[in-house]
């Protein structure tokens, strides 16, 4: 008999994750209440449940990917109606969080989690939609020693890496320091790009030299803010996302709220959260983080 996978929250995300377990043998039961998610994740092999305690039920281990960890502690605990998931997953089983939330909601969900007699990680990821679809996540694990090598089972076949970060909290922690660094390096390749123009220096130029000197990171050399040096980066096909602003804005903000709680002076990446909350509620609603070069552009002195 297949081994039984609760998968919770069948999006952008879940959907295409879900049908990576499905493709690897698992029998995957999900919950999600839109029906357009339901839809494309029965399509591609995933059984309905009416709820996410129904989805549980008998199941070995849970992953949820779900929009925030309000959305997490909903589930767990029927705070908003319904059956709580804790209740009704078997005892033991392993609850593996994949949504990217706060640190201090993950450890949170991983206690009460506990205290059901459970055991629980935090394993968000990073990689999109495309690694989703593709089974070549990042997962960044925030786990118990003893749960680790039963989590890599499971998460293999979505993933290309898994890292242990830690215990739990630390994958949430690793996700939101790395997407600092992202966001404040998108805004300074943005700025460096917009200097240059109006220095009369060619967007190939500045390329050429940045990518094999000390300016040197991702967001120059995969994800291009400017048209032209980079092909596969989305300012070549008018910013469609790749990573939204929307997505970027809510990851700076959980880094903020990290920053607050461990009284942290982040300056420089509370600025950038600044400007991407601006940007993903007006003209970056829709398009990728590296549209923030545009904002840049406009910025008056
Ligand atoms: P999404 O909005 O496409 O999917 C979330 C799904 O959760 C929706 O289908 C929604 O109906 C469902 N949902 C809401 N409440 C629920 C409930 N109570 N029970 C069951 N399902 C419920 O979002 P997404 O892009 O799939 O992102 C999911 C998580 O992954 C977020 O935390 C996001 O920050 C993170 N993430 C997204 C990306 C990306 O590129 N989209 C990349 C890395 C991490």
């Amino acid at each position: 008999m297949n081994r039984k996978i609760a998968f919770v929250g069948l999006g952008n995300m879940g959907g295409p994750m879900a049908a990576n377990l499905v493709k690897a043998g698992y029998a995957v039961t999900g919950f999600d209440p839109s029906p357009a998610a339901c839809e494309q994740a029965v399509e591609k092999g995933v059984v309905l449940a009416g709820s996410a305690a129904e989805a549980a039920a008998g199941a070995e281990a849970v992953i949820t990917m779900l929009p925030t960890g309000d959305h997490v502690l909903d589930v767990y605990l029927g705070r908003r109606g319904g059956a709580p998931l804790l209740e009704a997953v078997p005892t033991g089983a392993l609850l593996i969080d994949c949504s990217t939330i706060a640190v201090q909601d993950a450890r949170t969900a991983a206690g009460h989690a506990v205290e059901a007699g459970h055991r629980a990680i935090d394993a968000p990821v990073s990689g999109g939609v495309v690694g989703a679809a593709a089974g070549t996540l990042t997962f960044m694990v925030g786990a118990d020693e003893a749960d680790i090598d039963e989590a890599r089972t499971i998460l293999e076949p979505m993933a290309g890496r898994v890292v242990h970060c830690g215990g739990v909290g630390a994958g949430q922690a690793a996700k939101i320091c790395n997407n600092m660094i992202l966001g404040i390096s998108m805004i300074a390749v943005s700025e460096a790009f917009v200097l240059g123009e109006r220095l009369g220096l060619t967007h190939e130029a500045l390329f050429d030299v940045a990518s094999t000197a000390s300016g040197q990171c991702w967001a120059l050399t995969t994800n291009c803010p400017v048209p032209g040096p980079v092909p596969a980066s989305p300012a070549n096909r008018d910013y469609a996302p790749g990573f939204a602003s929307p997505l970027m804005a809510k990851d700076l903000a959980l880094a903020m709220k990290a920053a607050d709680a461990t009284l942290t002076d982040v300056r420089v990446g509370r600025l950038a959260t600044d400007l991407y909350r601006d940007f993903a509620v007006g003209s970056g609603r829709t398009r990728d983080f590296s549209a923030i070069i545009e904002q840049v552009r406009q910025e008056p002195f």
